[in-house]
């Protein structure tokens, strides 16, 4: 069923605590952890729980919930004192694009200067 967990996903596992994350913002619906492999000084990853492919699968299916990714990064920014200097929110969609992880995920970064536009 649509949004259900997924064996083999790795954000499945996360979101239900099987594989361990450093985790910095958690709600009934999302949850935020950091890069294990970060391109800025703030990269974070802030995930529904719920599984869907990729950004474009979850509009669709749970538009309330792209928000509260949106709303999400955005607390994270700020607790990260990243809001008034500024950040990047990615959805990386298809492997063409560099999507590897297949359950929708936005990419918060800042920290550092960002470059537009980007590779
Ligand atoms: P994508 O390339 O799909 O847009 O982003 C996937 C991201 O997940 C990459 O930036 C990668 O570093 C990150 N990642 C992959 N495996 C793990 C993991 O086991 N733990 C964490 N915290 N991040 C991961
Ligand atoms: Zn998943």
């Amino acid at each position: 069923m649509a949004g259900e967990p997924q064996a083999d996903c790795l954000f499945c596992k996360i979101a239900a605590g099987e594989v361990p994350a450093t985790v910095v913002r958690e709600t009934e619906q999302i949850v935020a952890f950091r890069d294990i492999n970060p391109q800025a000084p703030t990269h974070v990853l802030v995930i529904p729980k719920a599984h869907y492919r990729d950004a474009a699968t979850l509009a669709a299916a749970q538009p309330q919930l792209v928000a509260d990714v949106l709303r999400e990064a955005a607390e994270v920014a700020a607790e990260e004192k990243i809001d008034a200097t500024g950040y990047r929110i990615v959805f990386n969609t298809g492997a063409g694009a560099g999507q590897t992880v297949f359950h929708a995920h936005a990419h918060l970064l800042g920290g550092r200067g960002l470059e537009w536009p980007p590779g």
